[in-house]
């Protein structure tokens, strides 16, 4: 098999339907799947085959990359009370070292990372916008920029969210000085993103949307404003907010806006489909029924969320109210989404005290419903054509080991169960395809040599400079 083929043969792999046997895959030159046939009797000649089963790509739905050069670093007590805040502290200490070359390595060796866990497409929700002391770089996008070049070097897909952030806190607070890398107002965001769209326009592997911050750091007016600007010239296009991930968070929105964050927010915007909420740890029941019908997805990052200690998401009652969720590597503490989905179950099995609580009536099997349902969350989060084995769909899918201690001697109905709650040796993800390009071969993604090297050189240079 080489990166140009155009077809690929499955004895097995996981369809919108279910698993199913003997599968024909096959996409054109824009990494497109154009046809996917099951029960396929005889493969057509130059057809290769895939050495183990295939299951769709993991969209990442929230991503912030520099944070990865920080991954393991804050795991010390900092102060007498370490929280969220304490962490917040030490991380605007390292963004501040941060430069285009130092975040374009980073995001790179990350995005390698994504991969070979068999992320194939990523949200960057990024919020360092400008040079150390504050003031813009000539080119307001560049650090944006980094990224999206990082993004396409790599072979992933992904959704670039610039993020507003325009104050310190609720209520229009002035930002702080540790804070000046991030700000914007709205028309200057909206500037960087369309002068983004001029020198990286989009294409089938690149979506670009929106992030407010949060509600601490736009006022409703500031939201108003950059709302209507980015609807009038993306329409459709995602909009990403973190929300109510710590409850110091849902105390200072109830002090100053009299209601809590979710209920304030659609009580005076219109939150719809291409809205990802991330986090949305701390939601009453209404909240949560409320927020479910809108069919915006939970931008769940469990591994980040229990590092930073924010709080258990009401996964069950917003699943019982048909709410969509995806997952998001989000601090990049752990990335791999079977870690994720994971964690997503045992928060809830711990604080239930049962077993299986995703799990439903219609979808027993709890590893099947969560790894669903955070594909087409996920999807919907990056408002591209991804998410599934189907034609109009990105032709991205993992190739599992199908030796792998986590699926040998295993039916396909036990596979999925296997993946998420086994945790047993290497990766079972073989080769990744994102876009119609094997971009890992064999657990290696092709240039991962030279972009680890860059990596840990940014990382030294990082480390000199504080
Ligand atoms: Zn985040």
């Amino acid at each position: 098999m080489n990166a140009s083929s155009m077809s690929l043969f499955a004895r097995d792999a996981y369809l919108p339907e279910g698993w199913r046997r003997n599968v024909l895959l096959e996409w054109d030159a824009s990494g497109t799947l154009r046809a996917v046939t099951a029960d396929q009797i005889e493969v057509p000649e130059n057809t290769a085959r895939a050495s183990g089963p295939i299951v769709p790509g993991m969209p990442n739905l929230h991503s912030h990359a520099f944070q990865r050069a920080m991954a393991g670093l804050t795991e010390y007590r900092a102060c007498a009370s370490d929280n969220f805040w304490s962490w917040r502290e030490l991380m605007y200490r390292h963004v501040a070292q941060i430069t285009p070359e130092s975040l374009g390595a980073i995001a790179y060796w990350l995005y390698i990372e994504m991969l070979k866990a068999g992320y194939t497409s990523v949200c960057e929700f990024h919020y360092v916008h400008h040079a150390p002391d504050g003031h813009p770089y000539p080119l307001a996008c560049a650090l944006s920029e980094c990224l999206v070049e990082a993004a396409h070097a790599s072979g992933i897909g992904l959704t670039m969210l610039p993020v507003l952030y325009q104050y310190g806190g609720f209520g229009a607070q002035p930002p702080r000085t540790e804070q000046r890398r991030f700000l914007n107002d709205p028309g200057h965001l909206l500037h960087l993103l369309s002068e983004l769209n001029r020198a990286r326009p989009e294409t089938r592997s690149l979506r670009y949307g929106i992030a407010p911050h949060s509600l601490r750091a736009v006022s409703r007016d500031s939201l108003q404003v950059l709302l209507d600007g980015f609807n009038a010239d993306w329409p459709g296009a995602p909009v990403h907010l973190h929300i109510a991930e710590q409850r110091a968070e849902v105390d200072a929105c109830l002090d100053i806006y009299r209601a809590r964050p979710v209920q304030w927010l659609l009580d005076h915007f219109s939150v719809d489909s291409h809205w990802c909420l991330v986090h949305a740890t701390h939601m009453d029941a209404s909240e949560t029924r409320a927020l479910a019908k809108t069919g915006a997805c939970a931008g769940l990052c469990p591994t980040t969320e229990a590092n930073l200690g924010d709080g258990l998401f009401p996964a069950a009652a917003w699943l019982e109210a048909g709410g969509y969720i995806g997952v998001g590597s989000d601090s990049q503490i752990c990335v791999d989404w079977r870690a994720e989905l994971r964690l997503l179950e045992y928060g809830q099995r711990l604080g239930h005290q049962q077993r299986n609580v995703l799990a439903s009536a219609h979808t027993p099997e709890v590893a099947d419903r969560l790894y669903r349902a955070a594909l087409e969350g996920g999807a919907r989060a990056t408002g591209r054509q991804v998410g599934g084995l189907a034609p109009g769909l990105c032709a991205d899918w993992i190739v599992l080991d199908p030796d792998h201690p986590c699926i040998a001697e295993r039916t396909p109905q036990q596979w999925l169960s296997g993946l998420v709650f086994g945790e047993h040796g290497a990766t079972p993800v073989q080769d990744v395809y994102a876009g119609g390009v094997r971009i890992v071969e064999n657990r290696r993604h092709r240039d991962e040599t030279r972009a680890y090297a860059n990596y840990r050189a940014a990382l030294a240079e990082l480390a000199a400079s504080q």
